[in-house]
């Protein structure tokens, strides 16, 4: 079968060729799962909001191919300065450019523009492989550039395009792989035209740049569960645990090459043990706790375009809450919330609410803290009039992840992690008003922080509706780690 080329197939092709054999000839193996909806949306938002970083431009449709190249051209001999998504063909290698500069005469500028705040080595392939199209349709491209987020930008009124997106030359980088560029889709060609499958081990190019769909497939003869379902362990010891020809958990017991907690997690499986209970160190750590006590969750999104005043790329902007207390010892569980309508900056409304919700002094209980900590000592800084009691609760967080974490307490079921989502149905495997499954429209935080952007532009009966499932989400949240604390209260 012949090879039609586009950048994205290509970039595939640079991590793995295999990855790109099985696109074209078993598709049907790729886990959709690893394509993050939320990352795409923002990749294609960020590109449309950078089309405009050089004044005005003309979009070339996106249709029927030739359609676009017959646009290309047309627009190109009209002189239009700044083309977005102009598209080039050559020998079956095909590619769009986000910006193109056109200086006439056949000279040209690319401009490839990323949703990251960093530049990785396969950008630089993306864009080499955009001159390369180029230079052969016969232009002369006179630079290359990558165009990125920068994260140190802080909005104050209007968006600043030229502050938001940083623009890099990346023009001599790419010319020095176009020998390399050009000798692989040669042997691309060749490799694509195998019927048989491609041999290829696993190894660290099936998660770098990206995680590859065709994992569960390129894995589906090795043995169940395996190092790669160690929770605590890296990839990189994983790597070198398979080199050592360690794949199935009966080989990693016998070869004793884990630390203590990946083989606790190993032998809980191997073996069916009973629950691991340390219950002077679950003692100990309930014992700093006090009432009244409080268990807060945070839910943010992380818009890549700043949308608030004083507020930078990727800021994670907390927009709801929830809250269970406890009074005194023995006393009634209470709950509070807070959730932001979209629209406005929510974090001035998250943090005077927090302050009237959580009194000075008190014992406040997040499950992995940092977030929640991160998240107050920001808003701290945001608004100096609510510093002293932000920081106030700020002092007083403890964390129930800690004897999770810890292994103080460990139940097979776990499998190594110590993540609430995990921990909660090991501890309570037969509660339907504990499992997030159960839950309408929002199940994790992902599709929190996905909902409430979409909120933006809901309808307002479609928002109450949404607005509805994200309170439902955030309260089992906290609900959920009062159910944890008081398993762990019979315990110790
Ligand atoms: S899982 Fe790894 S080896 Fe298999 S296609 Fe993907 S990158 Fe290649």
């Amino acid at each position: 079968m012949g090879l039609y080329l586009s950048k994205s197939r290509f970039c595939s092709a640079v991590q793995c060729p295999k990855m790109l054999w099985l696109k074209q000839n078993k598709p049907e193996e790729f886990d959709d799962e690893v394509m993050d909806q939320n990352v795409l949306n923002r990749g294609s938002m960020v590109g449309d909001l950078a089309m405009g970083l050089f004044g005005p431009y003309v979009e070339v449709p996106f249709g029927d191919l030739k359609e676009m190249l017959r646009e290309t051209d047309r627009l190109l001999e009209a002189g239009t300065p700044i083309i977005a998504e102009a598209s080039f063909s050559v020998d079956s290698n095909f590619c769009s450019v986000d910006i193109l500069k056109n200086h006439g005469n056949g000279r040209v500028e690319i401009y490839e523009v990323k949703s990251s705040t960093s530049i990785s080595d396969i950008y630089l392939y993306d864009a080499g492989y955009q001159y390369y199209v180029l230079d052969r349709c016969g232009y002369t491209v006179e630079k290359v550039c990558l165009v990125t987020i920068d994260n140190t930008y802080v909005r104050h009124g209007d968006l600043e395009l030229s502050k938001l997106f940083a623009v890099t030359d990346v023009t001599s980088e790419i010319l020095e792989k176009q020998v390399e560029i050009s000798e692989y889709i040669d042997m691309l060609r060749e490799y694509m035209e195998q019927t048989d499958e491609p041999q290829r081990d696993i190894g660290a190019h099936c998660f770098a740049p990206y995680s590859c769909g065709f994992f569960a497939y390129c894995t589906r003869d090795w043995p169940h569960p395996n190092i790669f379902d160690i929770a605590s362990l890296q990839n990189r010891s994983r790597f070198k645990l398979m080199d050592k020809g360690i794949r199935s958990f009966e080989e990693v017991e016998i070869s004793n090459a884990v630390n203590d907690k990946c083989m606790l997690q190993v032998q809980h499986e191997l073996h069916d043990l009973p629950d691991q209970i340390n219950e002077e160190g679950i003692r100990a750590f309930m014992d700093t706790l006090s009432y009244p006590l409080y268990f807060l969750d945070f839910e943010s999104f992380q818009p890549a375009v700043p949308l608030y005043d004083n507020s930078s790329p990727y800021e994670q902007i907390v927009f709801q809450y929830s809250l269970h207390y406890i009074p005194e010892e023995g006393g009634e569980l209470y709950h509070r919330e807070f959730l932001a309508y979209p629209g406005e900056d929510p974090r001035r409304a998250v943090a005077e609410h927090l302050c009237m919700d959580i009194p000075r002094n008190v014992c406040v209980l997040a499950y992995n803290m940092g977030f929640e900590k991160g998240r107050i000592a920001a808003l701290a800084r945001l608004y100096p009039d609510l510093e002293e009691h932000l920081m106030n609760i700020h002092g007083n967080i403890k964390d129930l992840m800690v004897p999770f974490r810890s292994k103080d307490y460990y139940n097979r079921a776990m499998q190594g992690s110590y993540s609430i989502k995990y921990v909660l149905p090991a501890l309570f495997p037969d509660d339907p008003t504990l499992d997030y499954h159960n839950l309408e429209g929002v199940h994790n935080g992902a599709e929190a922080s996905a909902v409430f952007e979409a909120m933006m532009e809901m309808e307002p009966s479609q928002l109450e509706e949404y607005r509805g499932h994200l309170l439902r989400y955030c309260e089992l949240d906290t609900y959920a780690m009062v159910k944890v604390w008081e398993s762990l209260m019979n315990i110790g």
